[in-house]
């Protein structure tokens, strides 16, 4: 069977699937390949349905880190994906998700002291990205929703045996495999790379989803970091669609390549991010003693927590880009004020 018609197939499944629903789907978007490519099949195969039934929710996870020039290309598209499905009187919305204050990436690292994530230590993926999507789908109700994601089984052998170990009887059904409470509906799992382009290529609407646009900023660049715990389990921070201080890849090639095709306002970002990884890797920059109270390397000492906002805030002046925000600088210097007055974490603690 060639792809069209392959694709037709896929597009009858979804469109039967949803017929079915009593609950509605929730659509997990990153902006990415695999998520743009989920949402017009979805897209596509109500747009032919006479009757449309339970609502879809389309929920994108803004970590507050993500990569500048992509996530205004991703917000710029939620707002046409929801004009257009207006027009089409499909019943999308679109929700953006955000990591608490206490969770985002700077009061963390900068207030709090975490070390910059590292493979080892990866603390980030679960508060910038799935804990907020799991607060949203609890928002919007019934843990009977089914979940919808562009997971695929050729994107890693790791993914492939996640998949493999939460199949359920029905195809292209899986379980959720820590929580058990939603079900996830993947109808591209089955795709290869090449299909997904052809797909993208092939379906139309929304038009608001640019292909092109898409296709540039996968140039030199790929992967996506994952919104739901497990099924995506390959490391992210490698592509254009995650955080630009992701400090788990040792070079961040996603904003490398986009400084190189001229977005020259991100090379202060990328000198922040090299900064931290290689602050990290350095013990002076931590205090001898962890939270906990036994020795070992412990959070980034105060002193280097102060040097990192100065940075941080030379970075954001040099690039005419908001990398922090007000609340996030009350929120670190209240932390700090806790560390030094608890003064197991003065800048005194190793000199
Ligand atoms: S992109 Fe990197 S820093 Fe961001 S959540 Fe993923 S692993 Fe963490």
């Amino acid at each position: 069977m060639n792809f069209e018609d392959r694709l037709e197939h896929r597009l009858a499944l979804v469109g039967r699937e949803y017929s079915k629903a009593e609950f509605p789907w929730v659509i997990g978007y990153s902006g990415g390949k695999d998520s743009s490519l989920t949402v017009k099949i979805v897209f596509e195969a109500i747009s032919r349905l006479r009757k449309k039934r339970v609502p879809l929710h389309i929920i994108y996870c803004d970590t507050g880190v993500e990569i500048p020039v992509v996530t205004g290309f991703v917000k710029t598209t939620l707002r046409g994906i929801q004009r257009q499905a207006f027009e089409s009187q499909i019943p999308i919305s679109c929700h953006v998700a955000r990591p608490e204050l206490a969770d985002r990436f700077f009061v963390r690292v900068i207030g709090r002291g975490y070390p910059p994530p590292t493979n080892k230590f990866r603390w980030c993926t679960d508060r910038l990205r799935i804990a907020p999507i799991q607060r949203l789908m609890n928002k919007l109700g019934d843990e009977r929703n089914v979940v919808v994601l562009g997971v695929r089984e050729n994107e890693s052998e790791e993914r492939k045996r996640t998949l493999s170990r939460n199949a359920t009887q029905e195809a292209f059904y899986y379980r959720h495999s820590q929580s058990g409470k939603h079900r996830l509906f993947c109808p591209i799992v089955d795709f290869d790379v090449i299909d997904v382009w052809e797909g993208l290529h092939l379906l139309a609407h929304p038009s608001a989803i640019d292909v092109g646009q898409l296709a540039a900023l996968y140039k030199k660049a790929s992967g996506e970091c994952p919104i739901v715990r497990d099924v995506a389990g390959s490391p992210c921070g490698q592509g254009r669609f995650g955080c630009w201080t992701c400090t788990v890849v040792r070079k961040d090639r996603a904003v490398q390549s986009l400084v190189q095709e001229g977005y020259t306002a991100l090379a202060p970002l990328l000198g922040f991010r090299d900064w931290l990884i290689s602050m990290r890797d350095l013990p002076e920059h931590r205090c001898s003693v962890r939270r906990n109270g036994t020795p070992g390397l412990g959070p980034l000492r105060l002193k280097s927590r102060k040097v990192a906002l100065k940075r941080l805030l030379a970075a954001e002046a040099a690039s005419g880009i908001r990398l922090i925000t007000p609340p996030e600088i009350r929120a670190i210097q209240s932390l700090w004020k806790l560390d030094a007055n608890s003064g197991s974490y003065s800048e005194d603690v190793e000199s």
